[in-house]
């Protein structure tokens, strides 16, 4: 059976897509990366809402089927699934609450997950977002 690299969990917001085609490309390319890209996947692995149940039994599912030792978790600036950055009192409030978020979703994932060894978390500002990559 094919085995995979990297769990890779991001946001479907179409602005984050072509960010999102670049990291996978990076992280070893469509065979060797498992894409988890829902809207607001990380504040909602970081919540207590049964919905929660959803996104970590897919994260098993893809861990028993592809045996991945790396996740990468993504939580991006301007997120609809949490309200956007209005929801916020400023950039730098908005940053600190998703990197939380990232946090507690890798510390759920670890302990879901205790033969993946390496966790990553990347908070995507809206800059590198829009960052035209023929520029
Ligand atoms: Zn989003």
């Amino acid at each position: 059976m094919h085995k995979s690299k990297v769990l890779f969990i991001s946001c479907s917001d179409p602005r984050l897509r072509p960010w999102n085609e670049r990291k996978m490309a990076e992280l070893g390319g469509p065979r060797e990366v498992d894409p988890i890209i829902i809207p607001g996947p990380i504040p909602l692995l970081a919540s207590r809402d049964f919905s929660t149940k959803f996104v970590t039994a897919w994260v098993v599912k893809l861990w028993t089927l592809h045996g991945f030792t790396r996740v990468v978790l993504t939580s991006h600036e301007d997120c609809g699934a949490v309200g956007g950055s209005e929801k916020f009192n400023g950039p730098k409030a908005e940053e600190t609450v998703h990197r939380e978020w990232l946090r507690q979703a890798s510390a759920k994932l670890r302990k879901l997950l205790p033969q993946v060894t390496e966790f990553e978390t990347i908070y995507v500002p809206l800059s590198e977002m829009m960052a035209d990559p023929q520029d």
